[in-house]
């Protein structure tokens, strides 16, 4: 099926009627300046960056699926930069900015669609949480309204207001959130790095990575060894086991997230809901299904795959702001390994090992980061400095304890 979709759009493309891939199959070179592991969102666009922007073009993704088989096809496509805190909220809103001319900047339709996210509201310190926030997104230069119920209901007059445990009171709305076509993104991305020169190895997995005396060499893979002068970590989910090629061990601990898509209905949903007294979150795809989710599972796994309880909890979620979700029926389902870190926020960094670089730390909202989490990886890869925006997603800001923690939880990676 995903070839298949592939297919239409190079042929539509091209106008071709054969088949014409979008990128190269290339063998891997025996060397490159830069080897990215992981060809996730992330990967894919650090290295159309690291081309577009910085001209470096000798570089490896080096993927052990094909593109889009981990986080970057399996995620709810909701994208947004209603963050509170300094070292989290310009950077979501640089990534904002980026999506906003990405196709443009790719030139590939990635279904950009800004139709809005609205996080209710239950309470009043709630609402006093909200309204701190939404300053903080102003001042940062983001779009963001307190909402009250009636201005709620204009929207979505289907929501159940006076719910006798979480009755709405009111509403973060930011304008410019909303969902972008997630397996989109990857393909756009990759066809961008390789027209620039990316060799793009797909079923090539890196089980070692090569160090000489604190400096690192390159990487062992199932097509063999490559050697590089930069590696550069990019594998999400997998981000620990990545890193313990190289001995390291990470502030991160593995959760499977579950999404969910019911039947095509007719329009319903505007743009993006948020239940503010439990975890759900709501949207409508372009096809009609019900796109939906809720907390991660809860245990440590690499599973892609998840369990009931967390099921019957998001489904208890929408029923308590939403009862007719009650009526559509569910249509698939499935998992994603995330790479929770211990205060909720990501990691962009140079390890202690010279040439070796991570970028970790996603939770389960990496996806709205993609464009500035390439861009600013490309940049530390291609200058050695940190990018200004995310210069505080250090790894040694857990021991130095400048910890970024959004929700205030602690160091508790399920609960973020
Ligand atoms: C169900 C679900 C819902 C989500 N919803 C949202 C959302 O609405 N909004 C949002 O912002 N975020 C969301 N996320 C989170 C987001 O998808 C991730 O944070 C983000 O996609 C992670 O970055 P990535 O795209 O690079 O990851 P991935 O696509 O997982 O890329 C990592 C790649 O590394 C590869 N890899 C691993 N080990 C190796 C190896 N040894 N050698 C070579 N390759 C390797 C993997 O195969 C994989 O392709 C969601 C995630 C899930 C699972």
């Amino acid at each position: 099926m995903r070839y298949s979709a592939l297919k239409v759009l190079t042929q539509g493309l091209t106008g071709n009627k054969g088949w014409t891939p979008a990128w190269r199959e290339p063998d891997p070179k025996p060397e490159y300046d830069i080897v990215i592991i992981g060809g996730g969102g992330h990967g894919l666009a650090t290295a159309y960056y690291l081309a577009k922007e910085f001209g470096v073009t000798n570089v490896a993704v080096v993927e052990k699926g094909w593109l889009g088989s981990g986080n970057i096809g399996r995620n709810t496509t909701i994208i947004r930069s209603n963050y509170l805190l300094q070292g989290n909220q310009p950077f979501y809103e640089l990534s904002l900015k980026l999506w906003e001319g990405l196709e443009q900047d790719f030139n590939y339709n990635a279904m950009v669609s800004q139709r809005g996210i609205l996080n209710l509201i239950h309470s009043d310190p709630q609402r006093d949480a909200f309204a701190r926030r939404a300053n903080a997104m102003r001042l940062s230069g983001a779009d963001a309204e307190l909402l009250d119920r009636d201005g709620i209901r204009r929207m979505c007059p289907f929501l159940d207001f006076d719910n006798a445990r979480f009755p709405i009171q009111g509403a973060l709305w930011q304008p410019r959130g909303g969902t972008v076509r997630h397996d989109a993104v990857a393909w756009g991305y990759a066809r961008g790095a390789d027209s620039r020169g990316v060799d793009i190895l797909q079923n090539c997995e890196v089980t070692g990575i090569d160090i000489e005396n604190g400096v690192v060499r390159g990487v062992q893979t199932s097509k063999g060894p490559i050697r590089a002068a930069k590696v550069a970590m990019c594998a999400a989910g997998s981000s620990g086991r990545v890193a313990a090629l190289a001995g390291l061990r990470l502030p991160i601990e593995s959760h499977v997230l579950q999404a969910f898509v019911s039947e095509g209905l007719k329009p319903v949903i505007p743009g993006v809901i948020t239940f503010g007294a439990g975890h759900f979150y709501v949207s409508q795809s372009d096809k009609g299904g019900l796109v939906f989710g809720g907390d991660i599972d809860g245990y440590n796994t690499y599973a892609q795959r998840g369990n009931l309880p967390v099921v019957e909890d998001v489904c208890e979620g929408g029923m308590a702001i939403m009862p007719m979700i009650g009526r559509a029926r569910l249509l698939r389902m499935w998992g994603g390994v995330m790479d929770m870190s211990m205060d909720g926020s990501p990691i962009i960094d140079a390890t202690d090992t010279d040439g070796l670089y991570l970028n970790a730390g996603w939770c389960y909202g990496g996806f709205k980061a993609t464009p500035a989490s390439g861009l600013c990886y490309a940049h530390l890869l291609a200058t050695g400095q940190p990018h200004e925006t995310a210069r505080f997603f250090r790894l040694d800001r857990f021991r130095r304890g400048a910890m970024i923690d959004e929700k205030g939880v602690g160091a508790q990676p399920n609960l973020h």
